[in-house]
C-alpha cells in the first residue's frame, strides 16, 4: 500500500552548469527507460529549483526544497516561504533535517511550524528525525526518535501530505550506513508512534524513508525492509547513475 519514494537531497551542492547537467541526465534516463517503479523527487538548493524543474519537465521526477519558513510572507531576510516554493513548482519540502537542526538550532516546535506551513501551501512535508552517535551509544535511540517525531509532527498530517525520514546523524555523509536491523528497529518504532498519533490506517499508509549513506550497493537490502518505504539520498543523489541505480534497486 505504500509506494516507495526515492528522494535526492542535493544539500548545498552544485552550480548552474553541473546541476543542469545532473537534471538533464535524470530526464534522459526517465525518457530512455526502464523507469523505476517508485516516486522520484530531487531537492536542489533554492536558486536552482526553477532551472531544475524546467530540465525535468515532461518527466514524473518531482522537485522539492530543503527547507521553508513557518510564515507565508514578511520580514524574514534570507528565508523562503512555502507558498513561493509551491508557486515555483515544488511538490515537497524537507523540514527538520539534522543539518538544519544543528546549523540553525531548529527545535522540534520550529520544525513542526515549518511542516504546518508546508501543508498549508499544499506541499508534502518530509519531516526528518534521527539520533546522534552519542545518543545511540547512551541507549537513547528509540526515545530520541519518538520524541522528535511527536514534537515535529504537523497538525493536519495525512498519509498523502506527510513523509517521515529517519536519518541517523552518525550515518549521514560518513559512509557508515545503519545495518538493516538498526534501520528496521527504528522504522518500526516510528510506525508504532504514528499509529498512536495518527491512527492505524494513516500510519499504515505513511511513508518512512531511510537516509544516511544509502548507496547503490546497500539500497536493495535497506529498501526491502518491511518498514522502509524509500530513501532520502545525499551524496549518491549527485550522480545520476547512482541515484537511478538506487531508485531501480527498490
Ligand atoms: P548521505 O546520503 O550523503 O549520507 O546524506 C543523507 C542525507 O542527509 C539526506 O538528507
Amino acid at each position: 500500500i505504500r509506494r516507495k519514494l526515492i528522494a535526492g537531497n542535493w544539500k548545498m551542492n552544485g552550480l548552474k552548469a553541473d546541476s543542469a547537467e545532473l537534471a538533464s541526465a535524470l530526464a534522459a534516463r526517465w525518457n530512455a527507460g526502464p523507469r523505476p517503479d517508485c516516486d522520484l523527487l530531487v531537492c536542489p538548493p533554492f536558486p536552482l529549483i526553477v532551472p531544475v524543474a524546467a530540465a525535468l519537465a515532461g518527466t514524473a521526477i518531482a522537485v522539492g526544497a530543503q527547507d521553508c519558513h513557518a510564515k507565508t510572507a514578511g520580514a524574514h531576510t534570507g528565508d523562503v516561504a512555502a507558498p513561493l516554493l509551491a508557486d515555483l513548482g515544488c511538490t515537497a519540502v524537507i523540514v527538520g533535517h539534522s543539518e538544519r537542526r544543528a546549523d540553525h538550532g531548529e527545535s522540534d516546535s520550529a520544525v513542526k511550524a515549518k511542516a504546518e506551513a508546508a501543508l498549508a501551501a499544499g506541499l508534502i512535508a518530509i519531516v526528518c528525525v534521527g539520533e546522534t552517535l552519542e545518543q545511540r551509544e547512551a541507549g537513547r535511540t528509540l526515545e530520541v526518535n519518538t520524541s522528535q517525531l511527536r514534537g515535529s509532527l504537523p497538525a493536519g498530517a495525512t498519509a498523502a501530505n506527510l513523509v517521515i525520514a529517519y536519518e541517523p546523524v552518525w550515518a549521514i555523509g560518513t559512509g557508515r550506513v545503519a545495518t538493516p536491523a538498526q534501520a528496521q528497529e527504528v522504522h518500526a518504532v516510528l510506525r508504532a508512534e504514528l499509529i498512536a498519533l495518527l491512527g492505524a490506517e494513516t500510519a499504515a499508509a505513511t511513508r518512512i524513508l531511510y537516509g544516511g549513506s544509502m548507496k547503490p550497493d546497500n539500497a536493495t537490502e535497506l529498501l526491502s525492509l518491511p518498514d522502509v518505504d524509500g530513501g532520502l539520498i545525499g551524496g549518491a543523489s549527485l550522480k545520476a547513475a547512482d541515484f537511478w541505480a538506487i531508485a531501480t534497486a527498490g
